[in-house]
């Protein structure tokens, strides 16, 4: 085969693959927004053509979970990262319980302390992150319960959600629209675009309303829920070409459905950690009944082979699985426009392994 020819498998964990559809409707609206004759990124966000990607944009998200109208959409800038200040800084009046399984709800907790009491409720820091804490409780009189679904880095997922009797909220950024959730269980979910939902740039926040009505802190206008939803997520001039590209991806999570896209991440997964499991040179890192279906991270029995693991995977047009550099090791990314062929070019190249 013509090696120029070979499809390019792309694992890598944000910005991360998108699904080709989008990005060609999105060069698209690049060259001509619509049939106006202009780009997207040179026409007025106020314009209708642009208000309507934005409705359609902060729809489409609470159809595919769901939600009903008690809940809002914004499309904001600064990443997951401004919303763990933005979290607290709106909600945390007295008290905020968070768990810290991995560097991103760490980031989270730390960001939470400048506005009140935190309490972490739970870690996992002392296997560097290897699994998901369960035995916990949830403090009655705290303001809200923080959690992480899906740690990127240490390859950990939530499987399932506590029952909360306060207000939950979550970091969805890794494996938001993945699989079918019970999204009415949580007041606030959050995620940057760039992992599973569209480029850098901008960070969908679902809030539910009747949340509004418990911030009592003055907030500077940019960091506060309020501005953003009075304004329909345009106060300020919205990332005009992350919006229109996480929607065409929105669209087609949509058309494919939420069932068949669960159904063919569980089949990704399958296919890598049997091959993780039964292959002499590998081993996995997470606790195996907290594995991620979206970052799967493993090592190689003897490190020194790591170079040459890599360098086949390069010829074999495998990228991004090099592992975070607080990790070590292997990631493979399988977010949801990762397609079969390519878990299986890497369990191939896994399998045909030598030293
Ligand atoms: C990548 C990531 C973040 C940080 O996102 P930014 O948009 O870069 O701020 C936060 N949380 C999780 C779970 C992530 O994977």
């Amino acid at each position: 085969m013509n090696y120029k020819m070979k499809k390019i498998h792309n694992f890598s964990a944000g910005p991360a693959i998108l699904p080709k559809i989008a990005i060609e409707n999105s060069i698209k609206a690049l060259k001509d927004f619509y049939g106006t004759g202009l780009s997207l990124i040179e026409v007025s966000h106020r314009g209708k053509e642009f208000v309507e990607v934005m409705d359609e944009a902060r729809k489409l998200p609470l159809e595919i979970l769901g939600l009903n109208n008690d809940y809002e959409t914004l499309f904001l800038q600064g990443g997951a990262s401004l919303q763990f200040c933005m979290v607290p800084y709106n909600f945390l009046n007295q008290k905020a319980a968070y768990i810290k399984t991995g560097v991103w709800a760490g980031n989270a907790t730390k960001e939470a302390k400048l506005f009140g009491e935190v309490e972490v409720l739970a870690s996992s820091e002392d296997k560097n992150y290897s699994y998901i804490p369960k035995d916990y409780k949830i403090s009655a009189d705290a303001d809200y319960f923080h959690c992480t679904s899906n740690n990127t880095i240490y390859g950990t997922q939530m499987h399932s959600f506590p029952d909360c009797e306060i207000p939950m909220f979550c970091d969805m950024s890794s494996d938001i629209f993945s699989r079918k959730i019970d999204a009415s269980k949580f007041d606030l979910i959050y995620a940057g675009a760039q992992k599973n939902m569209g480029p850098a740039g901008t960070t969908l926040v679902i809030i539910k309303k009747s949340l509004l009505e418990k911030i009592t802190r003055k907030i500077p206008s940019m960091l506060d829920y309020r501005t953003h939803l009075n304004k329909d997520s345009m106060y300020n001039t919205p990332s005009v070409f992350a919006v229109y590209c996480s929607l065409q991806v929105l669209k087609w999570i949509k058309e494919k459905g939420i069932e068949k896209i669960e159904a063919d991440n569980r089949i990704k997964q399958q296919t890598l950690y049997n091959e993780i499991d039964n292959n002499e040179f590998f081993y996995g890192t997470a606790a195996k009944d907290d594995r991620s279906w979206m970052n799967v991270t493993f090592l190689m029995k003897d490190d020194k082979h790591n170079e040459k693991f890599l360098e086949m995977c390069k010829e074999a047009k495998i990228i991004g699985i090099k592992g975070h550099r607080s990790a070590g090791g292997f990631r493979a990314s399988l977010y949801n426009a990762l397609e079969l062929d390519s878990v299986e070019a890497l369990v191939d190249v896994m399998k045909n392994f030598k030293p």
